[in-house]
């Protein structure tokens, strides 16, 4: 199964992306995780994306639709993937279409998260993971239990996103409406475009979820 997550910063796409690879074996392919990875450990990749990533905006197409085509080749995509974070250009919409077809797959949903974006800033201003084992936190929605203490390793040191900043999401959030917003009409030609309201409860987005991959 070859699904494609998709809304605005914060929307939720990478806790329901974790989710579903626990529940169904997918796997989650996060350009943004990658990218971050790259910077962290100073790629040539990372070394030209690091500047555009603080500054809210997106990395070139070519960059990331290099990533990707690399990363579905991996032995562990055949199990089938969860898109998250990519495509956010319409060009970057047709290349995974020319190389899922090269591959001899396709896209089985593409599902719109549709938030309230004034409470995406909230959201994503007080959120971050734990540095040992990347379970996510927040500071009013998702506390760990003991402060300070990652609940799932024990870890006790926390990362903060540097573009979670509320301007750099204001950015962002421009961005996505410029750039990504475009490539929903896009899918909806193709029929494959769900929604689900991501100002639910994160179960209550799972379940909505699931539904529509059971259809
Ligand atoms: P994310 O973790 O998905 O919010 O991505 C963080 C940042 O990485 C974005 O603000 C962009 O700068 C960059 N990025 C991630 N995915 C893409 C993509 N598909 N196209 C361009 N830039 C991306």
């Amino acid at each position: 199964m070859k699904i494609i997550l998709l809304g605005p910063p914060g929307a939720g796409k990478g806790t329901q992306a974790k989710r579903l690879e626990e529940a169904r074996g997918l796997i989650q392919l996060s350009t943004g995780d990658m990218l971050r990875a790259a910077v962290k450990a100073g790629t040539p990749v990372g070394l030209k994306a690091k500047a555009v990533m603080a500054e809210g905006k997106l990395v070139s197409d070519e960059i990331v639709i290099d990533i990707i085509r690399d990363r579905i080749q991996q032995p562990d995509c055949i199990k089938g993937f969860i898109l998250d974070g990519f495509p956010r250009t319409v060009p970057q919409a047709e290349a995974l279409d020319k190389m899922l077809g090269e591959f001899g797959w396709k896209l089985d949903s593409v599902i719109e998260m549709v938030v309230d974006e004034a409470v995406m800033v909230e959201r994503v201003a007080g959120r971050f993971t734990c540095a040992k084992c990347g379970q996510g936190y927040h500071d009013s929605f998702k506390k760990p239990a003991k402060d300070g203490v990652c609940d799932v390793c024990g870890g006790t040191e926390f990362i903060r996103r540097e573009d979670d900043r509320a301007e750099t999401m204001q950015k962002r959030l421009a961005e996505f409406h410029a750039q990504t917003a475009p490539i929903l009409p896009y899918y909806k030609s193709k029929g494959i475009l769900r929604h689900v309201d991501g100002m639910a409860a994160i179960d209550d987005v799972t379940r909505q979820i699931e539904a529509i991959l059971a259809e």
